[in-house]
């Protein structure tokens, strides 16, 4: 069985003990890299991580004598974080620039410098997955997620944060979409930028407007980014939510597979919200604040906190009901835990150790 360490939300500043009692301390080693994977948050939204919160955790890694580097990769929808330099510039607006702890960005500076890791799976929907190569190079990888809902995985934890936090922008748009891009014939102008920027070779100019060849295209999502009259975009209807969650756990399994372990997962339980970090506003926490998890498993802390939040009272809805079910009731709830356990991503049984405080 599973343990997962709690420290209860109104103990947060003690967050180091967390980190001490947890044994995560003590498998980082003296000179050691350490990543940690955070979500900056969409500019206008106010539910990520708390900066002060990630400074306790960057110092205690420093006071062993390791370097944390926090670390995340740019997004596939065109936003503030889907170039890195305007993704740098929420990180500043976010509190996160003035902690101590360098920022990686793990798409590169442009897309065309990234670099990105083929690990084969062979899994239902994936034969190999493409993952940001930055997040296989550290020593130790410490994922640190918010646990709030989404609008397609139904919630998003640690398998999400992973799965699709670490992809590439490639494999990002794989898991999104099983179709390449739309062009919107009407909206384009006929520029040539994204025929001139993609990468398969896949776009061509015919009766001066775009056309992207299916069989040539590699779906690394470019095209959708470097447009100036956004004519181009991702089909995002054309994977139903249970396979999308199916796919973020290959992801997940191709990330875990590739790091041999060396990775550890913390939940925040903080700000519940129904929707995701990259939503601007983002709706208001459906319960209290309840708590900071740690585990060794992705699946086992993203069950223990689903548990949390539904047995807890929430500010609309009574104890002991999905909650996220409930605001999405046409999402199927727990796919990603369910499959993550067929494939062997980890185990659903927990066993909660609370922290001596
Ligand atoms: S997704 Fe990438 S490869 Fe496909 S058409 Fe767009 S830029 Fe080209
Ligand atoms: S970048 Fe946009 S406007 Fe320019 S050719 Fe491509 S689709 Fe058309």
């Amino acid at each position: 069985m599973q343990e997962i360490h709690l420290l209860p939300w109104r103990e947060k500043e003690r967050l180091a003990l967390l980190l001490k009692s947890s044994g995560v301390l003590d498998v980082i080693g003296k000179g050691d890299y350490v990543g940690l994977k955070i979500h900056f948050g969409e500019k206008g939204n106010k539910h990520f991580i708390p900066p002060t919160l990630v400074k306790i955790i960057g110092d205690a890694i420093k006071d062993i004598g390791a370097n944390p580097f926090l670390i995340d990769t740019n997004v596939l929808y065109k936003g503030a974080r889907g170039n890195t330099y305007s993704h740098l510039q929420i990180v500043r607006e976010h509190g996160f620039s003035e902690l101590g702890i360098p920022v990686v960005i793990a798409g590169g500076i442009k897309e065309s410098s990234r670099k990105e890791a083929k690990v084969m799976v062979n899994l239902k929907h994936f034969a190999e997955v493409y993952i940001a190569e930055d997040f296989l190079i550290f020593n130790f990888l410490l994922v640190l997620s918010h646990f709030k809902g989404h609008m397609m995985s139904s919630f998003g934890g640690s398998i999400k944060n992973v799965g699709m936090g670490c992809a590439s922008r490639r494999g990002k748009f794989l898991m999104h979409s099983s179709i390449v891009p739309r062009v919107n014939r009407e909206i384009c102008t006929g520029c040539g930028r994204c025929v001139d920027n993609c990468p398969g070779k896949a776009m061509k100019l015919t009766s001066k407007k775009a056309e992207i060849s299916p069989e040539k295209c590699i779906g690394c999502g470019e095209c959708v980014h470097i447009c100036p009259v956004s004519a181009i975009s991702i089909p995002w209807d054309s994977v139903k939510p249970g396979e999308f969650q199916e796919r973020i756990v290959e992801y997940a399994y191709g990330v875990q597979k590739e790091r041999k372990g060396k990775t550890g997962f913390m939940n925040f339980l903080y700000a519940v919200s129904p929707d995701c970090d990259c939503v601007q506003n983002a709706k208001s926490p459906l319960v209290p604040d309840l708590g900071i998890l740690f585990a060794w498993d992705m699946v086992a802390i993203d069950q223990a906190s689903l548990h949390l939040v539904t047995k807890a009272k929430g500010f609309h809805l009574p104890a002991g009901i999905n909650k996220f079910h409930k605001v999405r009731p046409d999402i199927p709830p727990e796919r990603q835990l369910e499959y993550g356990e067929e494939i062997n991503l980890g185990k659903r049984e927990y066993t909660i150790i609370p922290c001596k405080i």
